[in-house]
C-alpha cells in the first residue's frame, strides 16, 4: 500500500519555470519526475510505478506475440557501428566516449548492430528463421533540442525489436505481427493514436509507419484525410496532380522587373504592367540548395515555401543539406541572385528537382537569369527539363488527399512508436547470412520496431489530464483507488485503514492518504493532481455510515454505504 504519510513525495503548487507542455508541468508538480540536467530525469516512486506499469504492458504484449526478450549493454564498442558507418552518420546525436585504454566507445542510441550480430553469432540456417527479439533498454541520444521533459530525453527508455527473415514475404509477415502487437499495446495504454505512413509512396521505399498520438503540443505534424482515412507524416505526404490540359503557351517573353525581391512584389508588378489576374501560384520559385557539396535547385510554385525536412526525407543518402550562401553563388557566376530560372540550369551544372505540381507542359513566370528581368511562358519540357520530381513544397491543410482528392487536415502529434522494414542494410554491412534450402548463403532481411516507453508516460499524461491534474487509465495509474481520510478523530483514519486493507486483500492497488497534519483541502488537491482513477473520501459522511466514491475522470460522485463498500468500490472500479 502506498501511504501518503511516508511516501517520498512533495507535490508542488506552481509549474516549474522550464516547463512548456502540460505533461511536463504535471509530472513535475505531482512528484513523478525530477530534472537532473537537460533531457535527463530521475523517477520518484509514483513516476517509477507508472513507468513500470507501462513497461509491463509493453513486455506482456511482446511476449504474447511470440517475441523473445534479450538484453544488451548500453555501453558499446565502436567497431560494429563503424562497419555500418553509423559511428560517423549519427553525427552530434551520438554519445561517444573513450575507455582508460583509449578505445572508442559509445552509449547506444539504438541497437540494430548488436541484434544483427547476436543472430549471426547463434544461427546459421533458414530453419532458425523467422525470429523476432526485443529488449527494453535505456538509450542515449544527444538530442539537439531536449525539451518537453521526458518526451524528448537524452537518456530515455525504448522497447526495440528486430525481426529476421529469409525473404521479403517473411519480412512482410513479421512487420504485420509487430503492427498488430503495437495496436494491442497502445490500446491497452489507453492512448489515442493514428498509424501514419512514414515513407513517401512516390519513393517506393520499404514500408514504414509511425504511431502518432495526437496532441496540440506534439513535435510531429501529420496529414489526415477526413474521408478515406489516409494518414501520412508531412515528410511522406504525396502530391497527386492531373496532367497539364491547358493550351500550349506562346514563346517565352522576357520583361523588366526591377525591385521585385519577393514573389508578392513580382505579382504586384505583373498585375500593374501586364494586365490583371496574376497570382503567386503562377510564378516559379527556384530554391538553391547544397546537398553534400552538390548544387541543386528545387522548383516549387511561388506561393509555396520549400520544406527542408521534406526535401531531406525524399533525397535519401544526403547527409548535409543547406540553403545556398553568398559563397556558393560566387562558385556559380551564371546564377543571378533573385532572378534565377531553370532554363540554363543544365549548362551551369545544377541538378534540378521539381515539385510534382510543375507538370510537363505547364508554363510559369520565373527569373530570366538576367538582373532585373523575369520571363513568362517558360514551359516545362520545352524551355527547361528537370532531373526528377521531389516532394519538397510545404504541405498545407486543404491540400488534396492523394487517394481520394478530399482536402486533408493537418494535426500535431507525439511519435510513440515506429515500425520499419529495414531490409538487408545491416545484415549486409555485418555479413549476416544463413544457408537456404539449397545450401546457398542468403543475406537475412530485417525489420526494426521501436516504442518510446518512458515517452509513453508523458504521452498518456498529455492526452489524459485536466486543469487540476493527471488522470491515468487504470492499468497505468500508480493505484486503482486513492483513499483520503479527513477529520480530527481516529474514526475516519481507522475506517480508512480498514477499508484500504480490505480492498488490497481483494487485489485492488491502494494509495492511502493517512496524513494527520494535512488539511482536507490539501489532500483533495493532491489526490486530483496525482490522478489515480478513483478517489474514496472517508470523512463527513461517516456519521451516516457512508463514504464518498469519486470518479476522477468524469467527476461523478456517489455515496456508498460503509457496509458493503469493498464490493461496491471493486465493482465500480473494475467496470471502468
Ligand atoms: P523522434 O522523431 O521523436 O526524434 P525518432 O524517429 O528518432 O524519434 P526512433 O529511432 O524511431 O525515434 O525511436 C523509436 C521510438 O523511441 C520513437 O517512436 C519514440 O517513441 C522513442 N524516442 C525516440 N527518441 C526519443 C527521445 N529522445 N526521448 C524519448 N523517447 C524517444
Ligand atoms: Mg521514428
Amino acid at each position: 500500500m502506498l501511504r501518503m504519510s511516508t511516501l517520498l513525495l512533495r507535490t508542488l503548487r506552481d509549474d516549474p519555470a522550464d516547463a512548456e507542455v502540460a505533461s511536463h508541468k504535471l509530472l513535475v508538480r505531482a512528484g513523478y519526475v525530477r530534472r537532473i540536467a537537460a533531457g535527463i530525469y530521475s523517477w520518484l516512486p509514483l513516476g517509477y510505478i507508472t513507468f513500470r506499469n507501462i513497461e509491463k504492458i509493453v513486455r506482456e504484449e511482446m511476449d504474447s506475440a511470440g517475441f523473445q526478450e534479450v538484453h544488451f549493454p548500453a555501453l558499446l564498442p565502436r567497431e560494429p557501428y563503424e562497419r555500418t558507418k553509423r559511428w560517423e552518420e549519427y553525427g552530434g546525436s551520438l554519445f561517444r566516449l573513450k575507455d582508460r585504454r583509449g578505445n572508442d566507445m559509445l552509449l547506444g542510441p539504438t541497437h540494430e548492430e548488436m541484434f544483427t550480430l547476436m543472430i549471426k553469432g547463434e544461427f546459421a540456417s533458414y530453419k532458425d528463421l523467422p525470429i523476432s527479439i526485443y529488449q527494453i533498454q535505456t538509450k542515449y541520444r544527444d538530442e539537439a533540442r531536449p525539451r518537453s521533459g521526458i518526451i524528448r530525453g537524452r537518456e530515455f527508455v525504448m522497447k526495440d525489436s528486430y525481426s529476421f527473415d529469409i525473404d521479403d514475404d517473411g519480412l512482410a509477415k513479421s512487420y504485420e505481427n509487430h503492427r498488430n502487437a503495437y495496436i494491442s499495446l497502445f490500446d491497452r495504454l489507453g492512448l489515442k493514436y493514428n498509424i501514419v505512413s512514414a515513407v513517401s509512396g512516390a519513393m517506393g521505399g520499404s514500408r514504414s509507419e509511425e504511431f502518432l498520438a495526437p496532441c496540440s503540443t506534439g513535435e510531429d505534424t501529420y496529414v489526415l484525410c477526413p474521408k478515406c482515412g489516409y494518414a501520412a507524416n508531412v515528410e511522406a505526404m504525396v502530391t497527386k496532380v492531373p496532367e497539364y490540359s491547358g493550351e500550349p503557351a506562346p514563346a517565352m517573353k522576357v520583361f523588366d522587373s526591377p525591385n521585385t525581391p519577393t514573389i508578392d512584389s513580382l505579382v504586384e508588378l505583373l498585375n500593374a504592367n501586364h494586365g490583371g489576374g496574376f497570382e503567386g501560384s503562377h510564378t516559379l520559385k527556384n530554391v538553391l540548395l547544397m546537398a553534400d557539396g552538390k548544387a541543386i535547385s528545387i522548383l516549387v510554385p511561388g506561393d509555396r515555401e520549400v520544406d527542408l525536412k521534406r526535401v531531406e526525407a525524399n533525397l535519401p543518402g544526403v547527409e548535409e543539406l543547406r540553403l545556398f550562401e553568398d559563397e556558393d553563388f560566387k562558385k556559380f557566376p551564371g546564377l543571378v541572385k533573385g532572378y534565377v530560372g531553370p532554363q540554363d540550369a543544365k549548362s551551369q551544372g545544377i541538378t534540378v528537382y521539381a515539385d510534382p505540381r510543375i507538370v510537363k507542359g505547364s508554363h510559369w513566370i520565373t527569373g530570366a537569369n538576367i538582373r532585373e528581368k523575369h520571363v513568362m511562358y517558360v514551359t516545362h519540357g520545352r524551355d527547361f527539363e528537370v532531373d526528377g520530381f521531389i516532394e519538397a513544397a510545404e504541405v498545407r491543410a486543404g491540400d488534396l488527399c492523394p487517394e481520394c482528392a478530399t482536402p486533408v487536415v493537418i494535426d500535431r502529434a507525439i511519435e510513440i512508436g515506429h515500425i520499419f522494414q529495414l531490409g538487408r542494410k545491416y545484415a549486409e554491412a555485418l555479413d549476416l547470412t544463413v544457408l537456404d534450402k539449397d545450401g546457398k548463403a542468403r543475406v537475412v532481411t530485417m525489420g526494426s520496431y521501436g516504442v518510446g516507453v518512458s515517452r509513453a508516460v508523458a504521452a498518456i499524461a498529455e492526452q489524459s489530464h485536466d486543469e487540476i491534474g493527471l488522470i491515468w487509465p487504470r492499468e497505468v495509474a500508480p493505484a486503482d483507488v486513492h483513499i483520503v481520510a479527513t477529520g480530527k478523530d481516529d474514526l475516519p483514519f481507522d475506517t480508512a485503514e480498514k477499508l484500504a486493507n480490505d480492498l488490497e486483500s481483494k487485489g485492488m492497488r491502494v494509495m492511502l492518504d493517512d496524513r494527520r497534519d494535512a488539511s482536507p483541502g490539501v489532500k483533495f488537491k493532491d489526490a486530483e493532481l496525482i490522478g489515480n482513477p478513483f478517489i474514496v473520501i472517508v470523512g463527513k459522511a461517516l456519521v451516516e455510515g457512508k463514504v464518498e466514491l469519486r470518479n476522477r475522470r468524469s467527476g461523478e460522485k456517489v455515496e456508498v454505504a460503509l457496509d458493503g463498500a469493498v464490493e461496491e468500490i471493486i465493482s465500480v472500479v473494475t467496470a471502468n
